[in-house]
């Protein structure tokens, strides 16, 4: 049995096969494929696919595996600084590359200090992604948000073929699950493709308008509530540690909204 690496210590996710370093000697980043987080909170968790290719398919079941190997072999070798903390396998094995708390995977530039990279494999025969690899991470994104106390929340409008504004410098007050191509004009539709994002709603996800700055105005409201309830917080609609510490406090199971309060 194996678990994400989190500060030093490995943490089981029921319903996920998770394979790290401790149990498969190939599955960790090259020192040149991460740096420190330098104290910066986890609040953002970034999807990505392996080619980043669009259009995709969607193929069912599972695929043979053994991809994740292929890919980190092929990242500790290569020149270029890139690796994400974690990889999901096309059998839906989670390969947890690096220590999810204190690393910073160079996955998405601007963002790298505060965010956990996922990589899901999309074939490069036929830009295909294998319904195993969706439901691993249909089951580790809400668990990374309850872990690390990062709002399960995602962009509520369709990709416009440009990345947040806000998002360029990282989005230091961007809070919740987003795509690669959220924060770079350098990636396209298919960095992660539009499927998982069904997923992710399916799986209780909810939804903000970013650029207009709706999960703004609605966590200043929610932080206000808690507030006039007894709480201290900084009304600044942007929900961390001490937010999620809040609304425990008031009663939620794990801090984290969506899932508290998923009906
Ligand atoms: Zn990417």
């Amino acid at each position: 049995v194996s678990g994400l690496i989190i500060s030093g210590q490995e943490v089981e996710v029921d319903g996920l096969t998770i394979v790290n370093k401790n149990d498969n000697q190939w599955a960790h980043l090259d020192a040149h494929d991460f740096g420190s987080r330098n104290g910066a909170w986890v609040r953002q968790i970034i999807l990505h696919t392996t080619q980043g290719n669009w259009p995709q398919t969607l193929l069912p079941g599972k695929g043979p595996g053994g991809s994740a190997k292929s890919t980190v072999t092929y990242w500790q070798t290569s020149p270029i600084c890139s690796g994400s903390h974690i990889i999901i396998d096309n059998d839906g094995t989670v390969a947890c590359l690096t220590d999810l708390a204190t690393d910073a995977a160079y996955h998405a530039t601007v963002s790298n200090r505060w965010s956990i990279g996922i990589e899901m494999r999309q074939e490069p025969t036929n830009n295909g992604v294998y319904e195993a690899t969706y439901d691993a991470a249909e089951i580790l994104v809400p668990a990374l948000c309850k872990l690390f106390g990062v709002q399960f929340q995602m962009p509520k409008l369709m990709y416009g073929g440009h990345p947040f504004k806000r998002m360029l410098d990282g989005g230091p007050d961007m809070i919740g699950v987003f795509g690669h191509r959220n924060n770079t004009e350098d990636r396209g539709r298919g960095d992660p493709g539009e499927e998982i994002w069904g997923r992710m709603l399916a799986a209780g996800a909810e939804r903000f308008d970013f650029e207009a700055r709706e999960d703004i105005d609605v966590w200043k409201q929610r932080q206000s509530d808690l507030n006039a309830a007894g709480s201290s917080l900084t009304v600044d609609g942007q929900p961390g540690p001490k937010t999620i510490d809040a609304l425990k406090a008031a009663g939620g199971a794990t801090g984290i909204w969506a899932l508290d309060h998923k009906s």
